[in-house]
């Protein structure tokens, strides 16, 4: 493909690098990546990779936009209240950058949809707020063969990885990590314990970050680490996470 006049002033800060240049442009505009969930996480993610060029970028979530959900989701607007929030992504990202498509699944993922939907991208982003989501996102992605970058929230700190166990040894996958998901009574979300809006925008924003870096094919994968973010500490810090020889998931070929 060759780039627009058009696009080679929209993206000129990337065509500037050595590391991106007209070929990682081109790679981003061929580049397919979903994205679940249009919330606190999916927010920054969806306007930095709509932004960056992503040439197709996949939202998937069945819920509509409330009031409460403005504090941190910054894709939507208070016109857009009670709309659907992929249609109300959609619009924004429309805004930001006509150059992309952005394909709208207002469902539920499930593991009736999943493998389907997740077969018709190159990378997933979990921007999801339940366990169910993760695991069967990680158990997918790994049948599948696709990266999953992934992350977490909690009031005041946030963690992210990435997923590429397919590739097998060292790659460890999520279960590797977390075995099984915790009792539901021990998981607080968003809506029961709140959470400080511009935490998910800084590791919505390293999720977009890792996205990029993983269809450029740039510096360090989080492949293995995990990376924490203390708000109140202002400090981040690194964990190395072990393949699991016995892992359910990914002690199997998949
Ligand atoms: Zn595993």
């Amino acid at each position: 493909m060759e780039l627009s006049e058009t696009q080679f002033r929209r993206y000129a800060r990337h065509l500037i690098l050595d590391e991106v240049g007209e070929e990682g442009q081109e790679k981003l505009l061929q580049s397919r990546v979903l994205v679940i969930g249009a919330g606190g996480l999916g927010s920054p993610m969806l306007l930095y990779l709509a932004a960056a060029g992503v040439g197709t970028i996949g939202v998937i979530d069945n819920d509509r936009v409330d009031l409460t959900n403005l504090q941190r989701q910054i894709v939507h607007r208070t016109e857009r209240v009670g709309d659907l929030k992929v249609e109300s992504a959609r619009a924004t990202l429309a805004a930001v950058n006509d150059d992309i498509r952005v394909e709208a699944h207002p469902v539920r993922l499930g593991p009736d949809n999943a493998s389907n939907i997740i077969a018709g991208y190159d990378l997933v982003a979990d921007g999801s707020d339940n366990f169910a989501t993760r695991y069967l996102l990680n158990d997918v992605c790994y049948a599948e063969r696709r990266t999953l970058v992934g992350a977490a929230l909690s009031p005041f700190e946030g963690q992210l990885s990435t997923f590429k166990a397919y590739l097998g040894p060292p790659h460890p996958c999520y279960r590797c990590l977390f075995r099984e998901p915790p009792p539901p009574d021990l998981v607080p979300r968003c809506e029961t314990a709140g959470i400080l809006g511009a935490v998910a925008g800084v590791i919505g924003t390293l999720q977009a970050t890792e996205v990029l870096k993983e269809v450029l094919g740039l510096g360090d994968s989080l492949s293995g680490t995990l990376l924490m973010y203390d708000a109140l500490r202002a400090g981040f810090h690194k964990i190395t996470l072990p393949r699991d020889p016995d892992c359910p998931t990914c002690g199997r070929p998949p």
